[in-house]
């Protein structure tokens, strides 16, 4: 076992924040850790044999219900986001962009760092670059400070990669590599991961639920004699496995304990399934909320696309905060932002399904605009250094299938 594995290993046992949470980037190969998390880390809670079984209806996985299929490239950068201030001209630039696989989930928090910059100064107004997670939040959280803000961007929300993740908690989703961060990184993670946690309540048990809780299954795999499993395909491997920084350990006060499930306890399979609670973002609904909420707070939105960070300087406000996301490698030449490709394959949503599912490394999360179903073959590597965003259409096939199988020994039996 390489000691990527371990590490993904160790994460789907423990059920903290990342990847390895159904974000997804674990491989869900094993119930049983290598060794535990930390010396102090807690075991699972093992579930008493009497509990009921819930309600776990099964997921259509059929081609023909895949209504769409998204790719989108993830920012990751090796020492985390970048969150510095410089000067461009008569302009303060506050950067807020490198969020890997963690933008959602860290967008209020690192939000919150960068209007802190900002609002130095006191300046009336202020411009954002970019309309994803990290721009609309940053936006808000600069009203709220009291500037009159402008979004610049060339795509809004539905068209940015924003709209194609998971939708997930994962707040340290290939966010930083271990060996390029050091622990005051670690705490500015904490920081931001508590601050963002705690602003999601706001979202929480509102009309067409922007944000909602819902349980994931860890399910083990079954033996390979089992009939019918499809094979899984084998990773293409982006050079050697990177060890990615975890985190989850800081914030277990405010994390769920995942579950064992004894054998029978689910309709899934006949080994022990692990089950924990996450929060998810059902993205249509929560971008239009936040939107909504800061055209409401007097915002304004002018598509504009700049090719270079002296373009900024150009603005009419004098500070301007930069969360081009993925969009940084050109806009500002930083080659330290890496595309880790993702690609979605979309099912029709079926209300009935409330939970997620990783299995045999395909991950299927039910949302309230879709049914999220994703290949992450080889884990956190997956998509690693592969800028190419087009779709692989055999890829969502694949990962179809092998849910089809799944499910159609779940409803046999
Ligand atoms: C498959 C997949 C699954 C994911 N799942 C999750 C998850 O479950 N949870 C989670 O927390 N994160 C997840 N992520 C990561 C998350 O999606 C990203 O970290 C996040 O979307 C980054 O947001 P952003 O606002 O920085 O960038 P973007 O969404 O890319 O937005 C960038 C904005 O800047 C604008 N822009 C860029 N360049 C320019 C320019 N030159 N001029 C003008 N405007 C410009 C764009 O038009 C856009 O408006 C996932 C990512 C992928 C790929």
């Amino acid at each position: 076992m390489t000691g990527f594995e371990t590490l993904n290993r160790r994460r789907l046992m423990t059920g903290l924040a990342g990847g390895g949470l159904l974000g997804l980037g674990g491989c869900a190969t094993a119930l049983t850790p290598a060794r535990p998390a930390t010396p102090s880390a807690a075991p699972p809670y093992v579930t008493p044999f009497a509990e009921r079984r819930p309600p776990i209806a099964p997921v259509h996985a059929r081609m023909d219900r895949v209504f769409d299929i998204t790719v989108c490239l993830r920012p990751f950068r090796a020492t985390g986001p970048r969150l510095d201030a410089e000067q461009v001209g008569d302009t303060l630039v506050v950067h807020n962009y490198g969020h890997g696989g963690s933008g959602w989930s860290l967008s209020w928090g690192s939000g919150t760092f960068a209007v802190r910059k900002a609002m130095a100064g006191s300046p009336a107004s202020v411009a954002v670059v970019g309309c994803g997670a990290l721009g609309l939040t940053s936006a808000l959280l600069a009203q709220e400070a009291g500037a009159k803000v402008t979004i610049y961007a060339k795509d809004l929300l539905p068209d940015t990669r924003s709209a194609r993740a998971t939708g997930s908690w994962t707040p340290d989703s290939r966010i930083a590599l271990t060996d390029s961060v050091g622990p005051e990184f670690a705490a500015q993670w904490e920081e931001m991961a508590r601050i963002s946690f705690k602003r999601f309540r706001r979202y929480l048990g509102l009309p067409g639920d922007p944000i909602e809780w819902s349980d994931r299954y860890y399910l083990q795999d079954p033996p390979a004699s089992t009939p019918g499993l499809v094979p899984m395909p084998v990773p293409p491997q982006a050079g050697a496995p990177l060890e990615f920084a975890t985190y989850g350990e800081r914030i277990r006060d405010i994390t769920p304990r995942p579950e064992i499930l004894p054998a029978g306890a689910t309709p899934f399979s006949d080994g022990p399934v692990r089950r924990t609670s996450l929060m998810q973002y059902n993205v249509a609904d929560y971008a239009h909320t936040l939107m909504a909420d800061f055209l409401a707070a007097g915002g304004r939105v002018e598509r504009r696309e700049f090719h270079s960070l002296s373009d900024l300087a150009g603005l009419k406000e004098k500070v301007v905060i930069n969360c081009p996301g993925y969009g940084a490698r050109a806009l500002c030449k930083d080659e330290s932002v890496t595309p880790v490709r993702g690609q979605i394959g979309w099912l029709i949503p079926q209300p009935e399904v409330n939970y997620g599912v990783y299995y045999r490394n395909v991950s299927m999360l039910s949302r309230r605009d879709g049914i999220v179903v994703q290949a992450l073959w080889g884990g956190d590597m997956f998509g690693f250094g592969n800028d190419q965003e087009v779709i692989d259409r055999a890829e969502t096939e694949h990962a179809i299938s092998i849910l089809a199988e799944l499910y159609g020994r779940m409803t046999a039996g």
